[in-house]
C-alpha cells in the first residue's frame, strides 16, 4: 500500500518531470472498491454490522470517512450508509435529558432554540466546525466517532458530562464521555455497534457553558480550543464545572485538577486563573503545522480562562 506521506512527498516535488509520476499517484484518490449498503432500520443496520464485523464502516456525514477512503487508509469492504435510517436525527429534552440523536447535523445543532438558551457550549461549537458546506452534512455522532483530538465536538462533551448511547444486536449499551475517548481515532464503541445518541443532563438553574476555539483562518480545525460548563448556586458558589480540551494531547482531555480548584469557590479572577494554570499543566499538546508545544499550552491557559468567564457569565444571566 502507499502511504499517505508518499502521496505529501510527491506532491512537495511537482516539476515537469514528476508529473507523470504525480498523475500516477493520484489514482490512488479514488478509493478502493467495496459494496454498498443502506439499511432502512436500525435493527437492519445492526445486524449486518454484527454479521460482517470489522469488513464494514460506517458512513454519516463522511466528511471524515471519505478522504480517508480516498486516500486508501481505510479499505473496508461495507460501507454501511446509516443516512436513510429514519429517526435518528432529533434533538429533544425529556427524562432528565438532552437527546441528540446521533445524524443529528452540526446546522441544526447550530439553529436549535433549546440548545442556544441551554447548552450554548453546543451552539458555539457547532457553529464554528469548517464551513457550511461542511455543517450541513457533518453529523454529531461522526464528529464523536471518528475520535479526532482536533474535532470540536469530543471536548464539548467532557464538559458537559456527556454519555453516549451505544447499539448493538444485544441492546443499548450507556458510555460516558470519560470512557468513551479511547485514545487517537479510537472509542469505546465496538466494530458491531451503532451509536446511536447522545444524552446530556439537563442543567438545574444558575448553569452556564461556552466553548472558545483558537484557529490560524475562519472555518479551520483549532489550534486548540476549550469546553466550559459552570453550575452556581444560589449564593454564586461553584457547585459545579465541567471542562473539555480540544487539541491538547492524543484525545479529548478532561483536565479533572482545573474543575476540583473551582468546586466549593466564589470564582473571581484569581480562581479562573488558578484553574487555568491547571488546565494548561494537564495539556500535553504537540509541536506540528497549527503551532509549537509551548504556543499551544500558553493557548489554553488563555482559552480556558475566556471560557470560563464567557459560561459564568451566562450562569449568571439566571439560565
Ligand atoms: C474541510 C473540512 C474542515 C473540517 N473542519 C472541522 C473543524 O473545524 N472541526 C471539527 O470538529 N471537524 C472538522 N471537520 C471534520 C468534520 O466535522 C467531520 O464531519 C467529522 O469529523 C465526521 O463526521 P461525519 O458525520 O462526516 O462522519 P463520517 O466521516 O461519515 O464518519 C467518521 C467516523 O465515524 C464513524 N461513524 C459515524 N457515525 C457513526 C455512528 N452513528 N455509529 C458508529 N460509527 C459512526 C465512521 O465509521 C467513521 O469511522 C472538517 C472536515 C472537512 C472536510
Amino acid at each position: 500500500m502507499i502511504s499517505k506521506e508518499s502521496i505529501i512527498a510527491s506532491l512537495n516535488n511537482v516539476g515537469p518531470n514528476t508529473l507523470y509520476e504525480l498523475s500516477k499517484r493520484l489514482i490512488l484518490l479514488i478509493p478502493a472498491s467495496f459494496d454498498y449498503v443502506a439499511p432502512r432500520t436500525l435493527d437492519e443496520g445492526v445486524k449486518f454490522l454484527e454479521k460482517q464485523g470489522d469488513d464494514a464502516k460506517v458512513l454519516a456525514g463522511g466528511h471524515s470517512l471519505i478522504p480517508l477512503l480516498r486516500f486508501r487508509l481505510a479499505s473496508p469492504k461495507y460501507l454501511v450508509d446509516i443516512n436513510r435510517i429514519v429517526g435518528l436525527e432529533y434533538i429533544r429534552e425529556s427524562d432528565g435529558y438532552l437527546h441528540i440523536g446521533s445524524l443529528t447535523r452540526y446546522a441544526d445543532v447550530e439553529a436549535s432554540q433549546l440548545i442556544q438558551s441551554k447548552y450554548q457550549v453546543l451552539s458555539d461549537a457547532a457553529g464554528h466546525i469548517a464551513d457550511p458546506l461542511v455543517r450541513n452534512m457533518g453529523t454529531v455522532g461522526g464528529n464523536i466517532c471518528h475520535s479526532d483530538p482536533a474535532n470540536d465536538l469530543p471536548a464539548t462533551m467532557l464538559a458537559l458530562g456527556a454519555s453516549m448511547v451505544a447499539l448493538g444486536s444485544s441492546g443499548e449499551r450507556v458510555i460516558p464521555a470519560e470512557q468513551f475517548f479511547v485514545d487517537t481515532f479510537q472509542t469505546a464503541l465496538k466494530l458491531t455497534e451503532l451509536l446511536k445518541e447522545i444524552r446530556v443532563p439537563v442543567p438545574s438553574a444558575h448553569t452556564g457553558s461556552a466553548y472558545m476555539k483558537l484557529e490560524r483562518r475562519v472555518g479551520d480545525f483549532p489550534i486548540v480550543g476549550v469546553a466550559a460548563q459552570v453550575k452556581l448556586n444560589a449564593q454564586g458558589i461553584c457547585e459545579n464545572v465541567g471542562l473539555g480540551l480540544t487539541a491538547a494531547g492524543p484525545k479529548a482531555l478532561k483536565p479533572k485538577g482545573a474543575e476540583a480548584s473551582l468546586r466549593g469557590k466564589k470564582p473571581g479572577e484569581k480562581e479562573i486563573r488558578e484553574a487555568a494554570n491547571l488546565a494548561a499543566q494537564d495539556a500535553q499538546p504537540v509541536s506540528d503545522l497549527r503551532g509549537p508545544a509551548e504556543y499551544k499550552r500558553e493557548m489554553i491557559r488563555v482559552l480556558t480562562v475566556r471560557a470560563l468567564q464567557r459560561a459564568l457569565e451566562r450562569a449568571r444571566g439566571g439560565t
